[in-house]
């Protein structure tokens, strides 16, 4: 648990010390307690701690030392009263908008979200009589009519999947307020290294640790930030009872990812910048979306909630085919996707390795047409996650591909 003088270190100290909590053996790197059970000394320290009049652990599902660790530099990293771990982002986020939610009550969410937390709001919570509704995020006004009535909860992402729409985190947090809900972010694109939601007004910030957080591909892991008295009430019960416990050894292997953040993250964006230059000078593409990017049709708001433009870009395509792909017409986006070298075909994304896809045939694929439509989706649009390879390398590998189209 972190001490009030943690609090105070600047966020690069909190990264590589926050929460670290030393057993008797003095280890300098973080000890990853893979234990399902903890002993106790009597039967009434059992009793006590179950009772939860004693402090401690009593069960890896309810809490783990190293879980706790990585909870606990998060906590701090974001600013939050307190963090709970779970085993991945998708744990984290269906935990955050289920928990709190009965039948009856209302959530509105923006069209542009990660495809599962799209899918929990549209097709899970409205099977056990949760009304949805869903916002165009950058639209103010539609906005303002959704959050006219009562609603228990808003789920937003900025920058948003794919396109790297922004979402005005601050104006959302005040109509949200004002309808009685609690606002949930969705940070994962944006990192808290780049834009911290809980400052802007958010209640609830999630994250897929999977990504930039562990950073080098290798675990699943998630995290829901927020006030204690919320945490308490709504998550912890959800999370005890119904098991999206972290794995002690991910919590691990993303407190080391954590160490490196700030540098991985900041170099990744700083990659970021001269490949979008670079892509969008190419001949054969037609649009270029990146927060960092004044043509950005939000770039404003980008600018007024994030610190750099982050780690992914998008761009469409010039000669994408209109038909769909079962036709047999492959978009151009797959011809640029297959030429490709050193960047790999992956949904994966936050990674040191920089990875390409294709959103409207992978990650989006269970929208329709015109749900993608909606969101200004189509075949002609590539997602890239930017690594840290050399700028260069990867200008040079892009722009092959793009000639090959
Ligand atoms: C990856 C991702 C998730 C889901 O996280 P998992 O760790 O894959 O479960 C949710 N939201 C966003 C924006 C993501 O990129």
């Amino acid at each position: 648990m972190s001490d009030d003088n943690q609090k105070n270190w600047k966020p690069a100290t909190k990264l590589v010390r926050g929460g670290t909590m030393r057993s008797q053996f003095g280890e300098t790197s973080e000890a990853i307690f893979l234990t399902s059970g903890y002993a106790y000394d009597s039967a009434e320290q059992a009793a006590a701690r179950m009772r939860g009049d004693e402090e401690g652990y009593v069960y890896s599902r309810y809490g783990n030392p190293t879980n706790q660790m990585l909870a606990d530099r998060l906590t701090l990293l974001e600013g939050a009263e307190t963090c709970r771990v779970t085993a991945s982002g998708m744990a984290a986020i269906s935990s955050a908008i289920i928990a709190p939610c009965s039948a009856g009550d209302r959530v509105v969410a923006a069209t542009a979200l990660f495809g599962s937390c799209r899918h929990i709001c549209s097709t899970i919570l409205p099977r056990y009589g949760v009304e949805t509704e869903f916002v165009d995020g950058g639209d103010l006004q539609a906005w303002t009519q959704a959050l006219s009535k009562p609603t228990r909860l808003v789920l937003i992402e900025s920058p948003s999947n794919p396109l790297l729409d922004a979402v005005d985190i601050a104006a959302i947090a005040d109509l949200a307020h004002s309808a009685g809900a609690l606002l949930v972010v969705d940070n994962v694109f944006a990192t808290p290294i780049l834009q911290l939601p809980l400052e802007l007004g958010a209640d609830i910030v999630v994250y897929s640790a999977t990504k930039h957080m562990d950073g080098q591909g290798r675990v699943m892991s998630g995290a829901i930030l927020g006030q204690s008295n919320f945490i308490e009430e709504h998550i912890d019960p959800w999370l005890r009872h119904t098991g999206p416990a972290a794995s002690p050894f991910n919590s691990w292997i993303v407190l080391k990812g954590l160490e490196t953040l700030d540098l991985r993250v900041r170099e990744a964006s700083r990659n970021a910048v001269r490949i979008a230059d670079a892509i969008a000078a190419h001949p054969n593409v037609q649009a270029v979306r990146y927060p960092g990017r004044a043509d950005h049709p939000d770039f404003a708001i980008h600018q007024k909630q994030m610190s750099m433009g982050g780690s992914l870009i998008a761009f469409s395509i010039k000669g994408a085919m209109p038909e769909p792909t079962s036709a047999g017409n492959a978009p151009a986006a797959f011809t640029f996707l297959n030429a490709l070298r050193l960047v790999d075909i992956s949904n994966n994304l936050g990674d040191t390795k920089s990875l390409a896809c294709h959103p409207s045939t992978t990650t989006h694929r269970a929208l329709s047409a015109e749900e993608q439509a909606e969101m200004g989706l189509d075949e002609s649009w590539v997602r890239l996650s930017v690594g840290l390879e050399d700028a260069s390398d990867l200008v040079d590998d892009l722009n092959q591909a793009l000639s090959a189209v």
